[in-house]
């Protein structure tokens, strides 16, 4: 059994899961890259705006109005927009994912209006967790809402920006929120439910599931033994796939070259998401990931 020192996130895991050189270029190697995916950059607008909104009902007690959400969507999208905004399907332009993203947006708001069907407890919300009893095994994540729903209930909130929606028992397989279920649990001691709901915003659907004890225990093991690999891993080969073409290392991977990106391009329109899930969902959940503490940004992100 290995010893876990630093605090994984559902994203590094998963990054390793995708392609282990890819894991290495970016935690191990720390190479840095000087631009970002704009899924990843249309999905950090939706859940600041988003954040924005909540925080302005509980300063003031109503709801902004739809024109107010999407114009200060519209103000940060050109004020964060740079020139290394990495467009990978290149038959979509800007403003293709500038108007997906207040597409989201707008079905939130008009499906959640006037926002006081439940508690908001906590906005874009820093948790950690531990996995076993002696403290070794940490995770770590952000909880986009946490909703108080009743005495001891709680809900976990994740928004997504996909432009595909998971088969549901990718769902049933997902890491990231049943995670933060237990980050809730051993910090709520009152917390005697947590449901889990994903909102994808593009299509106006929202899923909900819940996990049992039991699976919550697979889920521990499961992980704990993929930190374990994860820590003691000598070698990190090169995993070829569809996602290729949305690495950050591509340009210095060696398993790919030009002509292999164009062949796995088409093999990943033919596919679809497929089973690891779509770019778009793995790019914002590392954009999710990295976001400040939600301490730091609430200043930041007050108003409207
Ligand atoms: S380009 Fe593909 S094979 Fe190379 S590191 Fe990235 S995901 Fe792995």
């Amino acid at each position: 059994m290995g010893f876990c020192l630093v605090a994984f996130s559902h994203s590094r895991l998963s990054s390793y899961e995708n392609c282990p050189a890819q894991y290495r270029y970016r935690y191990i190697d720390k190479i840095e890259v000087p631009y970002e995916g704009v899924e990843a950059f249309m999905g950090k607008r939706v859940h600041e705006v988003l954040e924005r909104l909540y925080h302005h009902v509980a300063r003031h007690g109503r709801p902004p109005s739809l024109a107010q959400v999407l114009s200060r969507f519209q103000k940060d999208w050109r004020f964060h927009w740079h020139e290394n905004v990495r467009i990978v399907r290149v038959e979509n332009s800007e403003s293709f994912y500038q108007d997906q993203g207040a597409r989201c947006l707008e079905n939130y708001y008009r499906s959640h209006y006037p926002f006081d069907a439940d508690e908001t407890v906590a906005l874009e919300h820093a948790v950690q967790l531990v996995l076993d009893e002696h403290g070794r095994y940490r995770m770590r994540g952000v909880i986009d809402r946490l909703v108080r729903t009743g005495e001891g209930s709680y809900e976990v909130h994740d928004y997504k920006t996909s432009g595909s929606l998971p088969p549901r028992r990718r769902l049933e397989q997902d890491r990231q929120l049943p995670l933060y279920q237990i980050a809730v649990q051993q910090a709520f001691p009152d917390a005697r439910e947590v449901g889990l709901v994903w909102h994808y915003l593009a299509f106006n659907r929202t899923l909900r599931q819940g996990r049992t004890e039991e699976q919550l225990e697979t889920l521990r093991a499961d992980t704990i033994a993929l930190i374990d690999e994860v820590t003691t891993a000598a070698e990190f080969p090169a995993r070829t796939g569809p996602l290729c073409r949305w690495c950050d290392y591509r340009e210095l991977c060696p398993a790919v070259s030009g002509a292999d990106v164009a062949e796995l391009a088409e093999a990943a329109a033919a596919d679809g998401p497929g089973e690891t899930g779509s770019p778009e969902e793995r790019t914002a959940v590392q954009a999710s990931e990295s976001g400040q503490p939600d301490s730091a940004r609430r200043g930041q992100l007050s108003l409207l």
